[in-house]
C-alpha cells in the first residue's frame, strides 16, 4: 500500500470537533440531508456569497509557528526608554505561566455566574484593593481599556456629577503636560458631547471660570516632573471644579497619592505591574474615585456579598449602572474590559507585596537619580526639578539631539525626541546600573567626552531626594493577601487555589449566546508571549516593527475579504469601542458632507445594550425600533421612523443574524430603506460566527461593522477581556478611519483616536491572525456551517422539553437559539436564574441569561464542541426540565427544591445535618457522568442585593479573611 507523504495534519480538524459520523448523526436529528441543505434552509439565498473567500491556503500548526516566528523576528526589540505610559517590566514567571499562559484563566468568561467565578473575582478584588491603596481613593473598578479612555470616562463622570452651580458649564481643561494620546483621545470623546476641550498650562488656568467643570492633570507629568497638585485641587474645589489625576501606578509606591491631594478621580494604566507592553496592549487601565460617585463610575465593580449560608462571596456589584440594563442612559458603554490583565497586575502586587513594590519603585527612582547625576557631571541640563522615573534633557541644539538619536539607535536604544532639543528618558523595573552607564556613555560620546567618573561609585550615594511634601507616607497593601504569597510555592498554590474555584473552557462547553466561546487553540496563544511581540513599545519607530506591520497588513486584508469591506481599522480595543469608532466615522462622514445635523440612530429594541450606549457617546439620539412577535425588526415601524427622521437620520444599528439568532429575510430591504433616507447602516458584528464565508456585512448592505475578535476570531475572553473590536468600512468611509497623534495610521480625514495605542491591543491580534492562517477559506467556512449545525442540533434536541423562541421561515435557527423558561414561574415557581444555578451542579456554565429576552436562555454552542459534549449539555438541560416537572407535580415544594437551593457546595452536601426534601445524591450527582468528573461551586447562591446595600469593593475584612484562611 502506498503512503501519502503529503498527509500533514489539518488544524481545521482540531478546531472543528465533530467527525463525519457525528455530523451524520446530527444531520439525522435536525432532519437535513446534508450540511449544505441545512445552510440553504437557514441563510436567505439573496445574501449568500457567490464565491469562496480569497485567503491564503491553510497552514498546519507546526508549519504556522515556524513561519510566524520568522515574521515575528522582523520586529526588533530595542531597549525602550520612551515612556509615555508604556514601560518595559518583568512578568514574574510564576504569573506568566500560571495566568497569562494558562487556559484555566484565559478561557474563562466574564464572572456573571459568580458562584463558579470566585477565583477570578477574588483576583480582581485584589486588583481593586491595590488600586484603592496606591491611589488613596475610596473605590476602584476593574477595569478599563487603557489610560486614555479611562481619562475620557473620568471626563464623562465629572460631566454627570456637575454641581447645580455648574449645571451649564461645558468646558473641560487638560494640562498640556498630559500624555499626547490622552489629549487627542479626549478631543474625540468631548466633541460629540458639545464639551469644549481646552489644553494648556494648569498654572495659568482661570479656575474661577464659571464655564469650567473639570480638569485633567498628569502625575508625574509627561516631562517627568512631579507636581504637588494639592493647592490647585483645593482652589478648584472652591470653585466647584472637579479634578482627575492620571497617575503612574508604580510612582505611587514612593510618591504622595493623588487621593491625598484631594483628587476626585484617579485613572491610569496598570501595565507596568507585570504586563508586557505588547506594542500597545492589552493592559488594564484603572479608575478610582470617591464613594459619592460610585453610581456614576464606569465599568465593572467587584463587591463582597453573602451566600445562602451566610459566607462571604464575591460578585459584580451595582450592575444596574451598566449598559445591559441602562442602555442609552448607561454611565458608559464599557463591556469587555481587560480582566485578565487586571488579574495579572493584582497578582503582581500579591507576589511582591508592599515591601517588594516599594523596592521596585525606589530602585527605579534611584536609577533615575543616578542618571541625572551622571548627566549633570557630563554637563547636561534637565528640565526637571523633581522626578520619579523620567527626565527631560535639554541639549544644545538639533544637531546634538540627532547625534544622540543616531548613537542610541546604533546601540538598539529608543529615547523620546521632542522639539529641537529635548530628549526624554523613562527608566523602568528592568533598568540596571549597566543600562544607566550605557545611556551616559551615549550622551558623553555625542559631546565627544569620556566618562571620567565611576558610575558604580556614584550609585552608592543615592538618597531619597523627593521633596518632603511629595513623599509617600501613607501605608499601602497592608491586607494579608499582599503579605503571605511572596515565596514561589505560596504564590503558585494561591494562583492554583483561585483557578480551581472557577469554571472555564478547560472543564466544559460555555454556550454563551452572542459571546461565541469557541476554542482558543494553544498554537494561537503561543506567539502572544514571544518577546518579539511582547516587548515592543507602541511608539517605537516603525522600522523596528516590520513584523507587526506585516501582521497588520495581512490581517486587515483578510478581515476586509471576510467582511467584504474596503478598509479596516485595528484600533478599537473591544466591540463596544468598535461601535463607538464606527459611529464616529459615520458622524465624520456626515459632517464632511455638510450633514452635521444627521444625529438620529435607529436601534431595534432587541439590540445589545452597548449599541444605544455607544450611540449616545457619539452624540446621537436613540430612536428605538420595535421587534415583531417573531423577533424580527418590525418593518412597518422601521419604515415609519426612517421616513419621519429622514432629514436627520444618521444611521441604523443592526445585529445580523439578529440577537434572536435568526437570519432575517428582510435585511437587504432594511439596509436599502436606511440608505434611501440618507442614513448609513452600522452592523454589530458580534454574530459574525454565523456569517464568515457564507455571507458578509458588505454583501448584506451594511456600511460599517465591528468584529469582536474575542468572539468569532478566537481571542480568549480572559474572564472579561482582553478583546479587540476592529471595524471594517465601505470605500466612502475609508478616509475617516481613526488616526493617532504619534504613529501614522488611519484615513486622510481620519477621526482623532479611539484608543491610546494606534493598533489597540496589538499583541493579541496574533491570535486572530493565527486562526485565519491555519483555517484558510474552506476551514473558516466549514466552521460557520458547523456552528449552525451544532445550534440546530441543540435546538432540535431541546425543543420537546423547552419552547424555542424564534426560528427562521424554515424552522431553522442561526448559530444560537433562545430557550424560553418563562412559563416555569407560573407552573413551578422557577425562574431562569434557578436553571442557570442548577446547571452549575451539572458542571456547566449557564448560557446567556435574560438577553435579549428576559426570562430566557440563549445558547450558542460554536463549531468547536463535539457531539458528545453537546449531548452532555442537552442531557443536563433535559434532566433539569424533569426536576422542574417534579415541582409542577407537587413532589417538591416551590421554595424548597433542588433548583432553588442550587448550586450545592461540598460543604453543604457533606455536612452532618441535611434537612432538604431531596437526597444528597440528587443534589450532587443528578447524572451518572458526574461521578467521574465533577466541578463543585465553592459558594452557595449569592445574595446580590445584600452586597449592593452594603457595598464593599476591596478584600474581605481582615478578621474574616483570616478566619477563612486559618
Ligand atoms: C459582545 C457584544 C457586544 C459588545 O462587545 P464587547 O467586546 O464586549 O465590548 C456588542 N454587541 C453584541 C451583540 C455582543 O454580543
Amino acid at each position: 500500500m502506498k503512503i501519502n507523504v503529503n498527509n500533514t495534519e489539518k488544524f481545521e480538524n482540531r478546531h472543528i470537533s465533530a467527525d463525519e459520523a457525528q455530523i451524520d448523526a446530527m444531520l439525522r436529528t435536525v432532519q437535513a440531508n446534508s450540511i449544505d441543505e441545512l445552510i440553504e434552509q437557514t441563510i436567505p439565498a439573496n445574501i449568500r456569497l457567490s464565491k469562496s473567500l480569497n485567503l491564503p491556503s491553510a497552514q498546519g500548526e507546526y508549519e504556522f509557528l515556524k513561519n510566524f516566528k520568522a515574521l515575528a523576528q522582523k520586529n526588533k526589540v530595542f531597549k525602550s526608554y520612551i515612556g509615555l505610559g508604556y514601560h518595559p517590566c518583568i512578568t514574574p514567571p510564576v504569573i506568566l505561566r500560571n495566568i497569562l499562559e494558562n487556559p484555566g484563566w484565559y478561557t474563562a468568561y466574564t464572572p456573571y455566574q459568580a458562584e463558579i467565578s470566585q477565583g477570578r473575582l477574588e483576583a480582581v478584588i485584589n486588583f481593586q484593593t491595590m488600586i484603592i491603596d496606591l491611589t488613596q481613593m475610596e473605590i476602584a473598578n476593574a477595569s478599563l481599556l487603557d489610560e486614555a479612555t479611562a481619562a475620557a470616562e473620568a471626563m464623562h463622570l465629572l460631566l454627570a456629577v456637575k454641581s447645580k452651580a455648574k449645571k451649564d458649564a461645558n468646558q473641560f481643561f487638560v494640562s498640556n503636560r498630559c500624555l499626547p494620546q490622552t489629549i487627542d483621545l479626549l478631543r474625540t470623546r468631548t466633541a460629540p458631547l458639545g464639551v469644549e476641550l481646552v489644553v494648556g498650562d494648569h498654572l495659568t488656568i482661570d479656575i474661577t471660570n464659571p464655564n469650567l467643570f473639570g480638569v485633567l492633570l498628569q502625575y508625574p507629568a509627561k516631562d517627568g516632573e512631579v507636581i504637588d497638585y494639592t493647592n490647585f485641587i483645593e482652589a478648584a474645589h472652591e470653585h466647584e471644579v472637579k479634578v482627575v489625576v492620571a497617575a503612574d501606578l508604580l510612582s505611587l509606591t514612593v510618591l504622595k497619592a493623588p487621593g491625598e491631594m484631594g483628587a476626585d478621580v484617579v485613572v491610569g494604566s496598570a501595565q507596568r505591574f507585570g504586563v508586557p507592553m505588547g506594542y500597545g496592549g492589552p493592559h488594564a487601565a484603572f479608575f478610582a474615585t470617591k464613594d459619592e460617585f460610585k453610581r456614576q463610575m464606569p465599568g465593572r465593580i467587584i463587591g463582597l456579598s453573602k451566600d445562602a449560608q451566610g459566607n462571604n462571596a464575591y460578585r459584580m456589584a451595582l450592575q444596574t449602572r451598566e449598559q445591559h440594563i441602562r442602555r442609552e442612559k448607561a454611565t458608559s458603554n464599557i463591556c469587555t474590559a481587560q480582566v485578565l490583565l487586571a488579574v495579572m497586575a493584582g497578582a503582581y502586587a500579591v507576589y511582591h507585596g508592599a515591601e517588594g513594590l516599594k523596592k521596585i519603585g525606589e530602585r527605579v527612582y534611584g536609577m533615575t537619580q543616578l542618571l541625572e547625576k551622571g548627566l549633570k557631571i557630563l554637563g547636561f541640563k534637565t528640565k526637571n526639578t523633581t522626578y520619579f522615573d523620567t527626565l527631560t534633557i535639554e541639549v544644545e541644539n538639533k544637531e546634538v539631539q540627532q547625534k544622540v538619536q543616531k548613537l542610541a539607535l546604533s546601540q538598539e536604544i529608543n529615547f523620546l525626541y521632542e522639539g529641537e532639543k529635548y530628549i526624554g528618558i523613562s527608566l523602568n523595573e528592568t533598568t540596571t546600573i549597566v543600562d544607566v552607564s550605557q545611556i551616559l556613555a551615549i550622551f558623553a560620546l555625542a559631546m565627544q567626552k569620556t566618562i571620567a567618573f565611576d558610575v558604580d561609585e556614584l550609585a552608592e550615594n543615592i538618597e531619597n531626594l523627593i521633596p518632603e511634601n511629595l513623599q509617600r507616607k501613607t501605608p499601602y497593601l497592608t491586607h494579608p493577601v499582599f503579605n503571605t504569597h511572596h515565596s514561589e510555592h505560596e504564590m503558585l498554590r494561591y494562583l492554583k487555589y483561585l483557578e480551581n474555584k472557577d469554571i472555564s473552557l478547560v472543564h466544559s462547553m460555555i454556550s454563551l449566546g452572542s459571546c461565541t466561546m469557541k476554542l482558543n487553540a494553544t498554537t494561537e496563544m503561543i506567539p502572544v508571549t514571544w518577546a518579539e511581540f511582547g516587548n515592543l513599545h507602541p511608539f517605537a519607530p516603525k522600522e523596528q516593527a516590520l513584523g507587526y506591520q506585516e501582521l497588520f497588513t495581512n490581517l486587515e486584508k483578510w478581515l476586509s475579504e471576510i467582511t467584504g469591506f474596503a478598509g479596516v481599522s485595528l484600533q478599537p480595543n473591544s466591540g463596544a469601542q468598535g461601535e463607538y469608532a464606527g459611529l464616529m466615522v459615520i458622524r465624520a462622514y456626515h459632517l464632511a458632507n455638510g450633514n452635521g445635523h444627521r444625529n438620529i440612530a435607529l436601534i431595534p429594541s432587541s439590540a445589545h445594550g452597548t449599541n444605544p450606549a455607544s450611540a449616545v457617546m457619539a452624540g446621537m439620539k436613540v430612536v428605538v425600533v420595535r421587534c415583531d412577535e417573531n423577533g424580527n425588526v418590525d418593518l412597518d415601524d422601521l419604515k415609519a421612523k426612517a421616513i419621519a427622521h429622514k432629514d436627520d437620520l444618521a444611521c441604523l444599528m443592526v445585529t445580523y443574524p439578529s440577537t434572536h439568532g435568526v437570519f432575517e429575510e428582510a435585511i437587504t430591504e432594511i439596509c436599502q430603506l436606511i440608505h434611501e433616507n440618507g442614513g448609513l447602516v452600522y452592523m454589530d458584528g458580534a454574530n459574525m460566527n454565523a456569517q464568515v464565508g457564507l455571507t458578509s456585512p458588505a454583501n448584506i448592505g451594511a456600511d460599517v461593522c465591528h468584529l469582536n475578535l474575542h468572539k468569532t476570531f478566537c481571542i480568549p475572553h480572559g474572564g472579561g477581556g482582553p478583546g479587540m473590536g476592529p471595524i471594517g468600512v465601505v470605500e466612502k468611509l475609508v478616509p475617516f478611519l481613526p488616526k493617532h497623534p504619534l504613529v501614522e495610521v488611519g484615513g486622510s480625514q481620519g477621526i482623532t483616536p479611539v484608543s491610546a495605542a494606534p493598533y489597540g491591543s496589538a499583541s493579541i491580534l496574533a491570535i486572530s491572525y493565527a486562526y485565519i492562517a491555519m483555517m484558510g477559506a474552506e476551514g473558516l467556512t466549514n466552521a460557520t456551517k458547523m456552528a449552525i449545525l451544532n445550534a440546530n442540533y441543540i435546538k432540535d434536541r431541546l425543543k420537546e422539553h423547552y419552547p424555542i423562541l424564534y426560528v427562521g421561515k424554515n424552522g431553522r435557527c442561526a448559530h444560537e437559539m433562545i430557550v424560553d423558561c418563562r412559563q416555569f414561574k407560573q407552573s413551578a415557581g422557577i425562574e431562569v436564574e434557578d436553571i442557570a444555578k442548577r446547571l452549575m451542579d451539572y458542571g456547566f456554565h449557564a448560557p446567556t441569561v435574560s438577553f435579549p429576552v428576559a426570562g430566557t436562555l440563549m445558547i450558542e454552542p460554536t463549531e468547536s464542541e463535539t457531539k458528545e459534549e453537546l449531548d452532555r449539555f442537552c442531557d443536563a438541560m433535559i434532566q433539569i426540565r424533569e426536576e422542574i416537572r417534579e415541582i409542577e407535580q407537587g413532589i417538591y415544594d416551590k421554595n424548597n427544591n433542588v433548583l432553588k437551593h442550587a448550586p450545592h457546595t461540598q460543604n453543604v452536601v457533606i455536612a452532618d445535618t441535611w434537612d432538604r426534601p431531596y437526597s444528597r445524591e440528587k443534589a450532587a450527582y443528578p447524572l451518572p457522568c458526574l461521578r467521574r468528573n465533577k466541578v463543585w461551586a465553592t459558594v452557595s447562591r449569592i445574595d446580590g442585593a445584600y452586597g449592593d446595600r452594603n457595598l464593599v469593593c476591596s478584600c474581605a475584612p481582615i478578621e474574616e479573611y483570616e478566619a477563612i484562611n486559618a
